[in-house]
């Protein structure tokens, strides 16, 4: 299958890379041209423009910031939808808002296209490892055409609704995630004073009924952070967990609704990138806790 990927960001990128690995033909296009190179050099193709991209894709995969990022990227100049698009597939992966993913579907169906949206849970590393989790929305037909080339990208993927479902279920699983690293930091705050060795409390507290899974994964970074140690490159960092937070409240304030804990969690991130942490990791918000109330 001629796949595309149309964004190389941490995510574009691996999700690129890993396709590339499962034997596809893989075409790639970023904005910032630099970030191609890597994909190049792995076996992927480069395309000129988002639109070139498409003609040359049966499927074109987009992972983005934002809405605005949707927007330029696919109904720009040169965007993925300025060209003869009838019949090609679109999975657009972005955390944004169902409403989003609702309007794009919509103009794709108008120039004889199809989507599927599936933004995913899961970071860099099973991104590479085709291990994310999949949270697609679209029509059972749509969802079926896709679901092998989903698969090689994720270790779970579910139909969860129609287009807009899937943006509903990703912005909600990310809430406790975002919520933990606050959590973890108060928590840890509790026994600090007994100076236990940080990798072997986040090991315990992983074995807990309150442990959740990233902190079986993540916990070794963590106690990096809480003894100022590097804990290697972010790959969810403090600044996208804020923009998440601001969609999630503003999907809340759609539905009439407010989400009181997610709001306090999202003004300590603000916090936290004030203070300079906002390219850092989300599993460092411990540590800026924890540095901030000794
Ligand atoms: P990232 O590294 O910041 O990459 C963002 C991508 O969007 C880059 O390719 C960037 O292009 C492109 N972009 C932004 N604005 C654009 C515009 N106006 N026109 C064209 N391209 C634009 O972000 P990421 O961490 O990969 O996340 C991407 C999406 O996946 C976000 O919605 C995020 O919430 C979601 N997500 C992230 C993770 C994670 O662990 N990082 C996990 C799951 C889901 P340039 O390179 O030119 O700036």
């Amino acid at each position: 299958m001629k796949v595309g990927v149309a964004g190389l960001g941490r995510m574009g990128a691996a999700i690129a890379k890993r396709l590339v690995e499962v034997g596809h033909e893989v075409t790639v296009w970023n904005r910032n041209a630099d970030k191609v190179e890597p994909l190049l050099k792995a076996g992927a193709a480069r395309a000129a423009s988002p639109a070139d991209l498409a003609a040359r894709v049966d499927v074109a995969i987009t992972i983005l910031t934002d809405a605005k990022a949707i927007a330029d990227v696919y109904e720009g100049a040169n965007g993925l939808l300025s060209g003869n698009v009838a019949g090609k597939t679109f999975i657009e992966m972005s955390t944004v808002q169902p409403e989003t993913e609702v309007a794009l579907a919509k103009t794709i169906a108008a120039k004889g296209a199809s989507m599927v949206e599936c933004p995913v849970g899961g970071t860099v590393g099973p991104a590479l490892q085709g291990k994310l989790l999949g949270l697609a929305g679209g029509t059972k037909e749509d969802f079926a055409h896709v679901k092998p080339l989903l698969g090689q990208i994720c270790r779970r993927v579910d139909l969860v609704g129609p287009i807009g479902a899937g943006a509903s279920m990703k912005l909600a699983i990310n809430l406790p995630l975002g919520v933990f690293w606050q959590a973890l930091g108060e928590a840890y705050s509790l026994c600090r004073h007994l100076d236990l060795d940080p990798a072997w409390l986040m090991e315990l507290f992983a074995d807990t009924s309150g442990g959740p899974n990233v902190l079986k994964a993540r916990g070794g970074a963590v106690a990096l952070a809480l003894q100022s140690k590097d804990p290697g490159s972010a790959t969810f960092d403090c600044d996208s967990i804020r923009k998440d937070f601001r969609t999630m409240v503003a999907e809340a304030k759609t539905l009439g609704f407010g989400l009181p804990l997610a709001e306090k969690t999202l003004a300590i991130y603000d916090q936290a990138s004030q203070e300079g942490w906002g390219r850092k990791d989300c599993t460092e918000l411990p540590a800026f806790w924890s540095s901030q109330h000794k």
